[in-house]
């Protein structure tokens, strides 16, 4: 079976879909695995190493001699057309934005499996890309937040005087928000945190933040995840946390709902309200921003209600990407994990009675598999 390592072409993406590591597990299994030239190198992972883990570098990968191709960020629909009837894909797909390559990967025939899919059942853990890279998130948000913020996080008790600690607010306490929780709490800071799921108020204090509880709905969907609030929740959701904005140093935002845009909690009159240098984070500001007027991949500077200055708002992009290195060895791992499930006797064998395979897979035999997926395509 032949496996194929691309070197990623989307711009901004540094990460890598195997490591020197994951080769040498799969090689180990009977996998040949091809991996294009400099694939891992924007993450760390230089040629040679994979090559002393058992990979053959190849200057192009041709999708069509493929058995299975493994990839970060998902295919282009050309590349998805000229994989072989029959092979398999696996990797982050976006199912819901990227359609055209959902319908692609179908109509070639390609059994494909999304990351973003997996089951997140205790036994799927280690193939959960959405957590490990979501981690990665939220470490990296803290680190850009207090890089940009003209004070320091810890308390500083010096002979030249006290420095009190900066005052950071999470907003969204899901994996990437309790990591933004833990970092911030590590360097120092006093930590308060919300999210509209009550199991998270436990999990917050479990990192060392303070829960902020609001007098409003709670909004939790099956499996654990956030509904959308009714708009007029959403109105007094962002009224009650106005007081919270306007006391913070750090303000960091990680709210989602799954399959839908991200919801809005911050306006700019909110941010407006925060002392001049604050700085406020925006880690959905690439699925429609929780903050008004984050843009991707810019910091904007937002003028002070006071007239003092400005407040500098930060719309994160790529932010496991710039970590490239812990997070595809990661994701890396995800992956090869998926694929140990599936590989038998050196050849992919997907059992699809088993609930993590079938609950990953997109598309299967020249059909949409996902079915709100598919119901987007009808
Ligand atoms: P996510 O990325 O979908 O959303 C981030 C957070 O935003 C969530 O905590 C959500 O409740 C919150 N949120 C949504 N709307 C909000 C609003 N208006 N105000 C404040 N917060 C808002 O979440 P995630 O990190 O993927 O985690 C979602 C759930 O899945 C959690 O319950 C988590 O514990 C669970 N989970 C389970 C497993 C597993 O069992 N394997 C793995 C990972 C996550």
């Amino acid at each position: 079976m032949k496996l194929g390592i691309p070197r990623e072409r989307r711009e901004g993406e540094r990460r890598v879909a195997a490591t020197p590591e994951t080769v040498k597990q799969l090689v180990a299994l009977g996998v040949q695995i091809l991996l294009e030239e400099d694939a891992g190198a924007a993450a760390g992972y230089p040629d040679l190493a994979y090559s002393q883990a058992g990979a053959h570098i190849v200057p192009g990968l041709d999708p069509a001699q493929l058995d299975v191709l493994a990839h970060v960020r998902p295919l282009d629909p050309d590349t998805a057309r000229s994989l072989k009837r029959g092979a398999v894909s696996v990797g982050l797909a976006s199912p819901s934005s990227e359609l055209p390559t959902v319908q692609a990967l179908a109509d070639a025939g390609v059994t494909s499996f999304a990351l973003e899919l997996v089951p997140r059942i205790s036994r799927a853990q280690s193939m959960d890309a959405l957590s490990s890279q979501a981690l990665v998130a939220g470490y990296r948000c803290v680190l850009e937040a207090a890089i940009r913020l003209p004070r320091f996080f810890p308390l500083y008790m010096t002979a030249a005087g006290t420095v009190p600690p900066a005052r950071v607010l999470v907003l969204g306490a899901g994996v990437a928000g309790l990591q933004a929780i833990g970092t911030a709490k590590r360097l120092g800071a006093r930590v308060f945190a919300n999210d509209i799921r009550p199991a998270s108020a436990d999990e917050v204090a479990s990192m060392g933040g303070t829960f902020i509880r609001l007098d409003l709905e709670t909004a939790e969907a099956a499996g654990g995840y956030a509904r959308q609030l009714s708009s007029d929740a959403g109105t007094r959701q962002r009224q009650l946390l106005a007081p919270h904005v306007a006391q913070a140093d750090v303000l960091i935002t990680t709210a989602a709902v799954p399959g839908r845009r991200a919801p809005l909690l911050v306006t700019r009159e909110m941010v407006q309200g925060m002392r001049a240098g604050s700085v406020v984070v925006d880690l959905a500001a690439e699925s429609g921003g929780n903050v008004e007027g984050a843009v991707p991949g810019q910091d904007v500077p937002i003028p002070t209600a006071d007239g003092s200055g400005h407040v500098t708002l930060v719309g994160l992009k790529d932010a496991p990407s710039a970590m490239a290195s812990d997070a595809s060895r990661l994701y890396a791992k995800n992956v090869a994990n998926l694929l140990v499930l599936m590989v038998r006797d050196g050849a992919l064998v997907p059992d699809f009675s088993d609930e993590v395979i079938a609950g990953a897979c997109l598309t299967h035999d020249g059909t949409v598999r996902h079915q709100p997926t598919a119901d987007l395509l009808a």
